[in-house]
């Protein structure tokens, strides 16, 4: 009868799903789940007693699923991206009606969401591509949702997703993002942010600990006493606590037998295609990708390193470390770090820009700050300043000419060179901060070399140039006139 039926159903109870799930009905909205695998019905069945009591319900087919749920429906999926939300919608849509609405919350490739909700629409189906950020435990308490796609299946939910997302100072983590698939887009470049994020702060890491010899202990502290001021946030709190915990394995530090080779799942990858392809100059996020795949090299990097230390490329990085002054280094990296991330952060919101305009998406840039600041990997209280710097001036040029970034900027870039030379001289790759620091020195420059590579492609290739003093284009023979 009708009183039983759920307000929502979710179908794909691996990690995420299952948190999710328990997350929406501890927010007192009923809600029906299902999974291919039954086991996993029972597990969050189980979960919903144990954590609660919560309102529930475990279906175990599709169309048992689906009737449970009240219409216009709601369902939300969380299974592996590609194919598998393909089957999953196979099988859930023979049992939904007209105004029905289908949510992917995986990490979905957008162009697969906008051709889905072309699919969908053919049935009358609504669709949302909802990007979910927080991993397990946001899911469970609380994520920064970015859902995109139909505005009238948002408007649905949009009372259950404000309860369930992360709250913030300004509101519940989560809004309209815009239409097709600009939800799994923003996740993307969220996803890219966050390897630049990490990648920089391992390479402080790597700074303090090579060059100023700093122990586990003290990095502890280091990063427990950054994350008190401007660079607080998750991924700078989690690293503090990393460097604390011992291995109950082998004794030491847990942080030093970890294999030194990075895991990824493919959104990096393609926030770097995406800035290829819209011709935005991201190279903080892309040092960050091509770093993970050197990381994978382990063995070929283990033979390189006999073959050129042998080659006497070793730094005396011992003799540097003599000359540092570890409390001026600690500061400098402090500021580096902060320094690389706005510019790592300014590619990742004009990639989002370029987007926006190709696809007319009309992304909101101070409101995507804002559902960051709870909830997601990149957490920050600096997100709040983005929003700021965006709601200032909405069509800001880059996040490094808004006057209050740019004065930091300018306080930092002092301390930003001092690190990244000194790494340079110790032989201690920082690509991230490189990337960011090139990039920063790139963008601030009025003239650059640029007019040499014109003038090489116009003599080869007769490609033409403009010039400085008047408008046009110009070809010279140049190899008559040299
Ligand atoms: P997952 O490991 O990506 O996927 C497992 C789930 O997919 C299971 O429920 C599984 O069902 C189902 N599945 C796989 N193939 C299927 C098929 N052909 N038909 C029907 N169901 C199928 O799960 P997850 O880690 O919870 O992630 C779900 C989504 O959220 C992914 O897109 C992921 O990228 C995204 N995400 C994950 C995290 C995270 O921290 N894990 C964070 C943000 C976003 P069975 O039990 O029947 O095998």
């Amino acid at each position: 009868e009708a009183s039983a039926l759920s307000q929502i159903g979710l179908a794909g109870l691996a990690v995420m799903g299952q948190n999710l799930a328990l997350n929406i009905a501890e927010k007192g909205f009923p809600i029906s789940v299902y999974n291919r695998t039954s086991s996993k019905v029972d597990e969050t069945l189980h979960r919903a007693q144990s954590e609660g009591p919560f309102p529930l319900t475990g279906h175990y087919t599709p169309r048992d699923f689906v009737l449970s749920i009240s219409r216009p429906r709601s369902v939300i999926i969380l299974v592996k991206a590609g194919s598998p939300v393909d089957q999953t919608i196979a099988a859930l849509s023979d049992h939904m009606d007209p105004g029905d609405t289908i949510i992917d919350g995986g990490n979905e490739w957008y162009e697969n969401t906008e051709r889905r909700i072309a699919q969908a629409s053919e049935r009358g189906l609504l669709y949302l591509g909802m990007g979910v950020s927080g991993g397990e435990d946001g899911a469970r308490n609380g994520p920064s949702l970015m859902p995109g796609g139909s505005r009238e299946a948002y408007n649905n939910i949009q009372h259950i997703l404000s309860k369930v997302a992360a709250q913030v100072d300004d509101g519940p983590c989560v809004t309209y993002i815009g239409e097709g698939g600009s939800g799994n887009f923003v996740k993307m470049v969220h996803n890219g942010i966050e390897y630049g994020d990490m990648q920089l702060i391992s390479e402080a890491y790597d700074v303090l600990k090579h060059v100023g010899g700093l122990s586990n202990a003290e990095l502890a502290e280091i990063f427990a006493d950054w994350n008190r001021g401007e660079l607080e946030s998750f991924l700078v709190e989690i690293t503090s606590d990393i460097f604390r915990v011992k291995d109950d394995l082998a004794g030491g530090d847990l942080v030093d037998k970890i294999l030194d080779k990075t895991g990824m799942k493919g959104t990096g990858k393609w926030t770097v295609q995406q800035a290829a392809e819209l011709s935005v100059a991201a190279p903080t996020i892309a040092a960050s990708l091509d770093c993970r795949y050197l990381s994978g090299l382990k063995e070929e990097r283990e033979r390189a390193a006999e073959v050129l230390e042998e080659a006497g490329m070793t730094v005396e990085i011992e003799g540097l470390r003599g000359k540092v002054d570890k409390k001026r280094l600690i500061d400098d990296v402090r500021q580096a770090l902060y320094a690389s991330k706005i510019c790592s952060y300014a590619q990742g919101m004009n990639l989002l820009r370029a987007k926006s305009v190709e696809k007319g998406w009309g992304l909101n840039f101070g409101e995507l700050a804002r559902i960051w600041k709870g909830g997601c990997i990149i957490r920050a209280v600096f997100l709040d300043r983005i929003k700021k710097a965006y709601q200032r001036n909405p069509n800001l040029a880059s996040l490094v000419v808004d006057p209050e970034f740019a004065r930091e900027m300018v306080q930092r870039q002092a301390a930003w060179r001092r690190v990244v030379g000194l790494a340079i001289q110790a032989g201690i790759s920082t690509p991230g901060m490189c990337a960011s620091l090139a990039y920063f020195d790139t963008y601030r420059r009025a003239r650059l070399p640029a007019n040499l590579v014109q003038a090489q492609r116009d003599l080869f290739g007769a490609h033409t140039y403009e010039r400085v003093d008047r408008p046009g284009a110009f070809h010279t023979e140049w190899t008559k006139l040299a």
